[in-house]
């Protein structure tokens, strides 16, 4: 009973955050303080009350709707408080170590920070990416107590979607190498890699269903951070022994 209220509790922690992380990607990306002005509607500039601000509840009790001018909100705002809310829980029980728990919660606040500023600009911008990544090799390097593994998690992680930059003709933003450090840095370098493999899959999956639907463009570009986010999510959470028994069973190493 008592770990079923420690769950609420986190959720609603990481959902309110997850709320933060939107404002953020947001805002400073617009070039706008994240402090003032308040919450408003992004259509009519209405500010929004206290009972307008309860993460996902909110949304769904005003219909997805401003509740003056009866603008759609987009669904991704209570999706990305939904994400975190959910990502602090599984990060929470996930690690023994609080540290280690603390550094996947960070590397989920930087993900949806960047889903926000990757949908909205189409950038992942390095104010957010260079910073977290050192934070999440010190947490990561003082929680395992061994150096190498995020530093080769970085490498890895930041090589090979450089590769795919070079090889993709700049199609792959340099800003998604830079976040893989910070990925890296969490997940090591098999999950690391792993996380990419269902990235490109989930894109691949998702590029021609919304190309068979007309919904895509020739040649239209579509932000990846959000493939990245469930590549990630299955990798960190759903697939996180597949790489240790990939290696010991099919591999025998
Ligand atoms: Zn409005």
């Amino acid at each position: 009973m008592i770990e079923a209220f420690i769950s609420l509790y986190l959720f609603l922690v990481g959902a309110v955050f997850g709320s933060f992380a939107t404002l953020v990607g947001e805002r400073v990306v617009d070039g706008q303080s994240i402090v003032r002005p308040a919450s408003r509607c992004n259509h009519c500039q209405t500010p929004l009350r206290p009972w307008h601000l309860v993460p996902v509840v909110s949304w769904i009790l005003l219909g997805g709707r401003c509740s003056v001018c009866h603008t759609r909100i987009p669904m991704r705002y209570p999706a990305q408080e939904l994400l975190l809310g959910t990502a602090v829980v599984l990060s929470f029980w996930h690690h023994s170590d609080v540290l280690l728990s603390v550094a996947s919660c960070l590397l989920w606040f930087v993900l949806v920070i960047a889903v926000s500023t990757d949908l909205r600009h189409l950038i992942v911008p390095n104010w957010l990416t260079y910073p977290s990544c050192l934070a999440l090799y010190a947490l990561c390097a003082v929680g395992e107590g061994n150096f190498v593994r995020p530093l080769l998690g970085m490498v890895v992680g930041f090589v090979m979607i450089f590769a795919v930059h070079l090889i993709s003709g700049g199609k792959m933003g340099l800003g998604d190498a830079k976040l893989y450090l910070s990925i890296g840095a969490v997940l090591g370098a098999a999950r690391c890699v792993e996380s990419f493999v269902l990235a490109c899959l989930f894109g691949a999956v998702v590029g021609i269903l919304l190309r068979w639907t007309g919904r895509l463009e020739r040649r239209q570009f579509i932000p990846f951070v959000p493939f990245i986010v469930m590549g990630v999510a299955c990798a960190n959470f759903l697939l996180s022994d597949f790489p240790d028994w990939y290696l010991h069973h099919v591999l025998r190493v």
